[in-house]
Protein backbone atom coordinates (compact mmCIF):
# COMPACT_ATOMS: atom_id res chain seq x y z
CA UNK A 1 0.00 0.00 0.00
CA UNK A 2 1.18 3.39 -0.74
CA UNK A 3 0.59 6.60 0.45
CA UNK A 4 1.11 10.08 -1.30
CA UNK A 5 1.27 13.16 0.72
CA UNK A 6 0.57 16.00 -0.58
CA UNK A 7 1.90 19.57 1.84
CA UNK A 8 3.37 22.26 2.13
CA UNK A 9 5.13 21.63 5.06
CA UNK A 10 7.09 18.33 3.93
CA UNK A 11 8.89 18.15 7.42
CA UNK A 12 5.69 17.93 9.41
CA UNK A 13 5.36 14.30 8.66
CA UNK A 14 9.42 13.86 10.67
CA UNK A 15 8.41 12.48 13.48
CA UNK A 16 4.29 11.02 13.74
CA UNK A 17 5.48 8.67 10.78
CA UNK A 18 8.28 7.37 12.10
CA UNK A 19 7.91 5.35 15.35
CA UNK A 20 6.00 1.67 15.87
CA UNK A 21 3.73 -0.08 14.05
CA UNK A 22 4.13 2.91 11.14
CA UNK A 23 8.02 2.68 10.89
CA UNK A 24 7.77 -1.29 11.28
CA UNK A 25 5.66 -1.29 8.36
CA UNK A 26 7.39 0.50 6.14
CA UNK A 27 11.01 -1.04 7.09
CA UNK A 28 8.72 -3.70 6.04
CA UNK A 29 7.94 -3.23 2.44
CA UNK A 30 4.22 -3.11 3.78
CA UNK A 31 3.76 0.57 3.76
CA UNK A 32 5.42 3.50 1.02
CA UNK A 33 5.13 6.43 2.06
CA UNK A 34 5.92 9.74 -0.45
CA UNK A 35 5.94 13.16 0.58
CA UNK A 36 5.47 15.48 -1.96
CA UNK A 37 6.53 19.66 -1.30
CA UNK A 38 3.95 21.59 -3.23
CA UNK A 39 6.25 24.34 -3.46
CA UNK A 40 7.71 22.04 -6.20
CA UNK A 41 5.28 22.94 -8.21
CA UNK A 42 5.46 26.32 -8.64
CA UNK A 43 6.56 28.52 -11.00
CA UNK A 44 7.56 31.86 -9.36
CA UNK A 45 10.85 33.01 -7.51
CA UNK A 46 8.90 33.22 -4.24
CA UNK A 47 6.93 29.52 -4.97
CA UNK A 48 3.74 30.99 -4.39
CA UNK A 49 1.21 28.02 -3.03
CA UNK A 50 -1.44 30.65 -2.03
CA UNK A 51 -4.03 33.71 -2.84
CA UNK A 52 -6.52 35.83 -1.84
CA UNK A 53 -10.11 34.53 -1.87
CA UNK A 54 -12.28 35.58 -5.17
CA UNK A 55 -15.07 37.71 -3.53
CA UNK A 56 -13.04 39.50 -1.01
CA UNK A 57 -13.18 37.74 2.91
CA UNK A 58 -9.79 36.73 5.59
CA UNK A 59 -7.55 34.62 4.80
CA UNK A 60 -5.63 32.95 1.97
CA UNK A 61 -6.64 29.63 -0.48
CA UNK A 62 -4.58 27.37 -1.62
CA UNK A 63 -4.17 28.20 -5.23
CA UNK A 64 -5.19 24.70 -7.85
CA UNK A 65 -2.18 24.90 -9.87
CA UNK A 66 0.35 23.55 -7.88
CA UNK A 67 -1.68 21.00 -6.78
CA UNK A 68 -2.93 20.05 -9.85
CA UNK A 69 0.63 19.64 -11.46
CA UNK A 70 1.65 17.71 -8.31
CA UNK A 71 -0.69 14.52 -8.91
CA UNK A 72 0.00 15.17 -12.71
CA UNK A 73 3.68 14.43 -12.02
CA UNK A 74 2.51 11.36 -9.82
CA UNK A 75 0.90 9.82 -12.73
CA UNK A 76 -2.76 9.37 -11.36
CA UNK A 77 -5.47 7.78 -13.50
CA UNK A 78 -7.88 9.81 -14.20
CA UNK A 79 -10.97 10.81 -12.07
CA UNK A 80 -13.66 9.05 -14.02
CA UNK A 81 -11.38 5.60 -13.16
CA UNK A 82 -11.09 6.55 -9.52
CA UNK A 83 -14.50 6.87 -8.46
CA UNK A 84 -15.32 3.16 -10.27
CA UNK A 85 -15.71 0.82 -7.61
CA UNK A 86 -12.09 -1.87 -8.19
CA UNK A 87 -10.18 1.57 -8.61
CA UNK A 88 -6.50 1.09 -7.42
CA UNK A 89 -5.99 4.56 -6.57
CA UNK A 90 -7.86 7.30 -4.93
CA UNK A 91 -7.21 11.16 -4.33
CA UNK A 92 -8.39 12.47 -0.62
CA UNK A 93 -8.90 15.92 -0.02
CA UNK A 94 -8.25 16.52 3.75
CA UNK A 95 -11.16 18.73 4.96
CA UNK A 96 -13.65 18.97 7.93
CA UNK A 97 -16.45 19.20 5.37
CA UNK A 98 -15.57 16.03 4.34
CA UNK A 99 -17.10 12.47 4.78
CA UNK A 100 -16.18 11.63 8.40
CA UNK A 101 -13.30 9.04 8.74
CA UNK A 102 -14.25 6.14 11.21
CA UNK A 103 -12.86 2.65 11.04
CA UNK A 104 -15.27 1.30 8.28
CA UNK A 105 -14.02 3.96 5.82
CA UNK A 106 -10.59 2.91 6.83
CA UNK A 107 -11.26 -0.83 6.18
CA UNK A 108 -13.07 0.29 2.75
CA UNK A 109 -10.16 2.48 2.00
CA UNK A 110 -7.74 -0.72 1.86
CA UNK A 111 -8.83 -1.72 -1.34
CA UNK A 112 -6.91 1.24 -2.78
CA UNK A 113 -3.04 0.50 -4.17
CA UNK A 114 -2.19 3.94 -3.39
CA UNK A 115 -3.75 6.54 -1.71
CA UNK A 116 -3.15 10.43 -2.37
CA UNK A 117 -3.53 12.83 0.58
CA UNK A 118 -3.66 16.27 -0.34
CA UNK A 119 -3.40 18.72 2.73
CA UNK A 120 -4.94 21.83 2.81
CA UNK A 121 -4.10 24.80 5.34
CA UNK A 122 -4.94 28.70 5.61
CA UNK A 123 -8.76 29.27 4.56
CA UNK A 124 -9.03 25.65 2.57
CA UNK A 125 -8.00 24.69 -1.04
CA UNK A 126 -9.58 26.70 -4.42
CA UNK A 127 -12.73 24.45 -4.70
CA UNK A 128 -11.96 23.26 -7.63
CA UNK A 129 -10.12 20.50 -6.17
CA UNK A 130 -12.56 19.07 -4.83
CA UNK A 131 -14.82 19.45 -7.85
CA UNK A 132 -12.83 18.30 -10.33
CA UNK A 133 -9.62 16.70 -8.97
CA UNK A 134 -9.80 14.52 -5.48
CA UNK A 135 -12.33 11.71 -5.57
CA UNK A 136 -13.49 12.14 -1.79
CA UNK A 137 -12.94 14.49 1.10
CA UNK A 138 -12.16 13.08 4.14
CA UNK A 139 -12.80 14.86 7.39
CA UNK A 140 -11.28 13.65 10.86
CA UNK A 141 -13.77 15.26 13.08
CA UNK A 142 -16.35 17.87 13.55
CA UNK A 143 -13.81 20.42 14.46
CA UNK A 144 -11.14 22.56 12.37
CA UNK A 145 -7.56 21.90 12.44
CA UNK A 146 -4.94 24.69 10.68
CA UNK A 147 -3.87 21.80 8.01
CA UNK A 148 -4.54 18.41 6.60
CA UNK A 149 -1.20 17.32 7.61
CA UNK A 150 -2.21 15.79 11.29
CA UNK A 151 -5.38 14.45 9.83
CA UNK A 152 -3.54 12.74 7.15
CA UNK A 153 -0.89 11.15 9.51
CA UNK A 154 -4.27 10.02 11.33
CA UNK A 155 -5.61 8.30 8.19
CA UNK A 156 -2.50 6.74 7.81
CA UNK A 157 -1.78 5.71 10.93
CA UNK A 158 -5.27 4.40 11.00
CA UNK A 159 -4.64 2.41 8.46
CA UNK A 160 -1.78 0.75 8.57
CA UNK A 161 -3.15 -1.10 11.99
CA UNK A 162 -5.27 -2.82 9.22
CA UNK A 163 -2.50 -3.44 6.43
CA UNK A 164 -2.05 -7.30 6.55
CA UNK A 165 0.77 -8.26 8.75
CA UNK A 166 1.28 -5.02 9.93
CA UNK A 167 0.80 -5.65 13.52
CA UNK A 168 2.61 -8.08 15.64
CA UNK A 169 -1.07 -10.25 16.07
CA UNK A 170 -3.53 -9.46 13.36
CA UNK A 171 -6.23 -10.42 15.94
CA UNK A 172 -5.44 -6.89 17.64
CA UNK A 173 -6.91 -5.01 14.89
CA UNK A 174 -10.29 -6.96 15.02
CA UNK A 175 -11.19 -6.60 18.79
CA UNK A 176 -10.82 -2.86 19.04
CA UNK A 177 -13.45 -0.35 19.20
CA UNK A 178 -15.73 0.55 16.77
CA UNK A 179 -14.78 -2.72 14.21
CA UNK A 180 -17.75 -4.09 12.42
CA UNK A 181 -18.04 -8.27 13.57
CA UNK A 182 -18.65 -8.58 9.86
CA UNK A 183 -15.29 -7.76 8.86
CA UNK A 184 -13.77 -10.60 11.41
CA UNK A 185 -12.99 -13.61 8.92
CA UNK A 186 -13.73 -16.04 11.52
CA UNK A 187 -17.36 -14.83 12.12
CA UNK A 188 -20.63 -17.30 11.32
CA UNK A 189 -23.48 -15.56 9.57
CA UNK A 190 -25.95 -15.29 12.11
CA UNK A 191 -23.71 -16.42 15.08
CA UNK A 192 -23.81 -13.59 17.84
CA UNK A 193 -20.53 -11.84 18.64
CA UNK A 194 -17.65 -12.71 20.83
CA UNK A 195 -15.23 -10.67 22.22
CA UNK A 196 -12.25 -12.83 19.98
CA UNK A 197 -14.09 -11.72 16.94
CA UNK A 198 -14.52 -7.93 16.36
CA UNK A 199 -16.56 -5.29 18.62
CA UNK A 200 -19.62 -5.66 17.09
CA UNK A 201 -19.31 -2.03 16.19
CA UNK A 202 -18.76 -1.12 20.48
CA UNK A 203 -16.04 0.25 22.12
CA UNK A 204 -13.24 -1.96 23.19
CA UNK A 205 -13.32 -3.68 26.69
CA UNK A 206 -10.94 -2.48 29.25
CA UNK A 207 -7.48 -4.12 29.47
CA UNK A 208 -5.49 -4.62 32.80
CA UNK A 209 -1.93 -5.80 33.55
CA UNK A 210 0.24 -6.51 36.18
CA UNK A 211 0.63 -6.05 39.12
CA UNK A 212 -2.57 -7.55 39.43
CA UNK A 213 -2.96 -5.19 42.71
CA UNK A 214 -1.94 -1.30 42.21
CA UNK A 215 -1.73 0.10 45.23
CA UNK A 216 -4.54 -1.24 46.90
CA UNK A 217 -6.56 -1.38 43.28
CA UNK A 218 -6.89 -4.98 42.52
CA UNK A 219 -8.05 -6.20 38.80
CA UNK A 220 -10.96 -7.75 38.11
CA UNK A 221 -10.75 -11.37 40.16
CA UNK A 222 -12.63 -12.65 36.85
CA UNK A 223 -9.44 -12.07 34.68
CA UNK A 224 -7.09 -14.18 37.02
CA UNK A 225 -9.59 -17.39 37.61
CA UNK A 226 -8.52 -18.52 34.29
CA UNK A 227 -12.09 -19.36 33.04
CA UNK A 228 -12.21 -18.25 29.51
CA UNK A 229 -16.08 -18.31 29.59
CA UNK A 230 -16.31 -15.99 32.82
CA UNK A 231 -13.95 -13.87 31.35
CA UNK A 232 -15.39 -13.80 27.61
CA UNK A 233 -19.07 -13.03 29.36
CA UNK A 234 -17.31 -9.74 31.15
CA UNK A 235 -15.59 -8.49 28.50
CA UNK A 236 -18.50 -8.55 26.58
CA UNK A 237 -20.52 -7.07 29.14
CA UNK A 238 -17.56 -4.19 30.09
CA UNK A 239 -17.73 -3.30 26.72
CA UNK A 240 -21.55 -2.35 26.26
CA UNK A 241 -20.89 -1.06 29.94
CA UNK A 242 -18.46 1.66 28.51
CA UNK A 243 -20.45 1.78 25.50
CA UNK A 244 -23.24 2.97 26.92
CA UNK A 245 -21.88 5.41 28.97
CA UNK A 246 -19.60 7.25 26.83
CA UNK A 247 -20.58 6.44 23.54
CA UNK A 248 -24.75 5.35 23.53
CA UNK A 249 -25.16 6.22 19.40
CA UNK A 250 -22.96 2.83 18.83
CA UNK A 251 -25.57 0.75 20.43
CA UNK A 252 -28.46 1.61 17.24
CA UNK A 253 -26.26 0.49 14.91
CA UNK A 254 -24.42 -2.36 16.81
CA UNK A 255 -24.91 -6.13 16.08
CA UNK A 256 -26.25 -7.20 19.25
CA UNK A 257 -27.09 -10.90 20.11
CA UNK A 258 -29.74 -12.09 22.67
CA UNK A 259 -27.38 -12.34 25.41
CA UNK A 260 -25.83 -8.69 24.65
CA UNK A 261 -29.84 -7.55 25.07
CA UNK A 262 -29.66 -9.25 27.96
CA UNK A 263 -26.38 -7.74 29.45
CA UNK A 264 -27.61 -4.39 28.38
CA UNK A 265 -30.76 -4.44 29.96
CA UNK A 266 -28.77 -6.18 33.34
CA UNK A 267 -26.90 -2.93 32.93
CA UNK A 268 -29.43 -0.18 32.54
CA UNK A 269 -31.09 -1.52 35.78
CA UNK A 270 -28.09 -1.01 37.73
N1 LIG B 1 -12.30 27.23 5.99
C1 LIG B 1 -12.38 25.82 6.24
C2 LIG B 1 -13.73 25.48 6.83
O1 LIG B 1 -14.22 26.25 7.65
O2 LIG B 1 -14.30 24.43 6.50
C3 LIG B 1 -11.30 25.34 7.19
C4 LIG B 1 -9.92 25.36 6.61
S1 LIG B 1 -8.73 24.68 7.71
C5 LIG B 1 -8.29 26.04 8.68
C6 LIG B 1 -7.34 24.39 6.72
C7 LIG B 1 -7.14 22.96 6.26
O3 LIG B 1 -7.00 22.11 7.38
C8 LIG B 1 -8.25 22.36 5.44
O4 LIG B 1 -8.19 22.73 4.09
C9 LIG B 1 -8.04 20.89 5.64
O5 LIG B 1 -7.08 20.37 4.74
C10 LIG B 1 -7.45 20.81 7.05
N2 LIG B 1 -8.47 20.43 8.05
C11 LIG B 1 -8.99 21.22 9.01
N3 LIG B 1 -9.86 20.55 9.77
C12 LIG B 1 -9.90 19.30 9.29
C13 LIG B 1 -10.63 18.14 9.65
N4 LIG B 1 -11.49 18.15 10.66
N5 LIG B 1 -10.43 17.00 8.95
C14 LIG B 1 -9.57 16.99 7.92
N6 LIG B 1 -8.85 18.07 7.52
C15 LIG B 1 -9.01 19.20 8.20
Amino acid sequence: MKFEIVTIFPDFFRGPLDYGIVRRAREAKLLDIAIHDLRAFTHDRHCTVDDRPFGGGEGMVLKPEPIFECLESLGVAPREERVRADARESVVLLSPQGQMFTQTLAQQLLRHERIVLICGRYEGVDERVSEHLADREISIGDFVLSGGELAAAIVIDTMTRLVPGALGNAASSQQESFTPTADAPERVAGEPPSSTCGSGGLLDYPHYTRPADFRGLPVPEVLVNGNHEEIRKWRRRSALRKTLRNRPDLLEPAVLSAEDRKLLAEIERE
